[in-house]
């Protein structure tokens, strides 16, 4: 989650601080390019189909803006450059460098994030301190708190492109569903 709100926090950034009319009609002429690349996998897909999306939902979106024909299907990134570049230039490195690298491992399911969650080390002295998965995944840190910083940051720059949105989440917002679900496991 937190990957996710950081990528969407640079890439709003990048668009409301320095975006042209033609990066905006990029932007969105990438997502099309998405949903007909989506739509065209769909199509030829043999067996078992995606359940989290159809069909019918693809078709519109490829051909909302044009008939889909006519969409471009990108491979890149939707500005041609990489996230961190992005950030770089806009002054969003900062979160970038706080929330994307290590929240990324998880995403990916990297050896970092595995480590860090499902293994622990073997006591036995004559093991040599080797790794053993744990029984059950550690109880991870709290993210409420990061991710509302997140949010905040994207709510100023939806401010600033439309003014008028001054409301910000409090910064100590408890999260309810971690109480929730700590109890539940107690
Ligand atoms: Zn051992």
């Amino acid at each position: 989650m937190l990957r996710s709100l950081t990528e969407c926090r640079i890439s709003l950034a990048y668009l409301v601080r320095c975006g042209t009319d033609n990066m905006w009609k990029k932007f969105r002429s990438y997502g099309a390019g998405q949903a007909k690349l989506a739509l065209l996998k769909h199509e030829e897909m043999s067996g078992q189909k995606p359940q989290f999306v159809n069909q019918e939902t693809l078709e519109a979106l490829s051909n909302e803006d044009f008939f889909q024909e006519y969409i471009e299907i990108d491979l890149g990134h939707w500005c041609g450059k990489d996230l961190r570049r992005s950030a770089d230039e806009l002054g969003t490195k900062e979160d970038y460098d706080r929330y994307y690298g290590w929240a990324s491992g998880f995403v990916h399911g990297q050896w970092g994030a595995r480590r860090d969650t499902n293994f622990t080390h073997c006591l036995n002295p004559l093991h040599r301190f080797h790794r053993i998965p744990l029984p059950r995944h550690r109880m991870l840190e709290p993210t409420m708190a990061d991710a509302i910083n997140l949010v905040n940051s994207i709510l100023s720059d939806v401010n600033a492109a439309y003014p008028g949105l001054e409301d910000r989440f409090p910064p100590d917002m408890q999260d309810d569903s971690d109480t929730a679900s700590s109890s539940e496991q107690k």
